[in-house]
C-alpha cells in the first residue's frame, strides 16, 4: 500500500516558504520599553483581567492591553494609563475586527 511510501516522504519537512520573518511582532512602539512599562501598569489595574468579559488567562501574554482611543487616532494618549484596557486576545479581536458600529462601548 502507499502508506509506506507516503510516510517516508513526510517525515521530512518541507522546506519553508523563503519569506521574510519580520524580526518582532508588531509596530516597534509595541516593544518600546516605555510601552512595556505602561502596559504592566495597565495589566496590573485591571488586575490581569478582560475587561471586557472577566477572563483571567494564566499567561499575561494572553492578554492584550487596548488603547480605548486608537493610537492612530491621538498619539498623546498612548501611554496614559486611563486610555488603556485590559483585553483578552478574543474580545481584542472583537474590537479590532468590528470596527464598524459602535465597536466598544
Ligand atoms: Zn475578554
Amino acid at each position: 500500500m502507499p502508506y509506506a511510501a507516503k510516510q517516508h516522504g513526510s517525515t521530512r519537512k518541507a522546506r519553508r516558504p523563503r519569506y521574510k520573518r519580520p524580526h518582532k511582532v508588531g509596530h516597534p512602539f509595541y516593544s518600546g520599553k516605555r510601552w512595556r512599562a505602561v502596559r504592566k501598569l495597565a495589566l496590573l489595574s485591571d488586575n490581569y483581567t478582560c475587561v471586557k468579559c472577566g477572563d483571567t488567562p494564566r499567561q499575561s501574554r494572553n492578554l492584550h492591553v487596548d488603547h480605548i482611543i486608537p493610537r492612530e487616532k491621538n498619539h498623546e494618549l498612548e501611554y496614559e494609563l486611563d486610555n488603556l484596557q485590559t483585553l483578552c486576545i478574543a474580545c481584542h479581536n472583537r474590537k479590532t475586527h468590528g470596527k464598524s458600529r459602535n465597536a466598544f462601548d
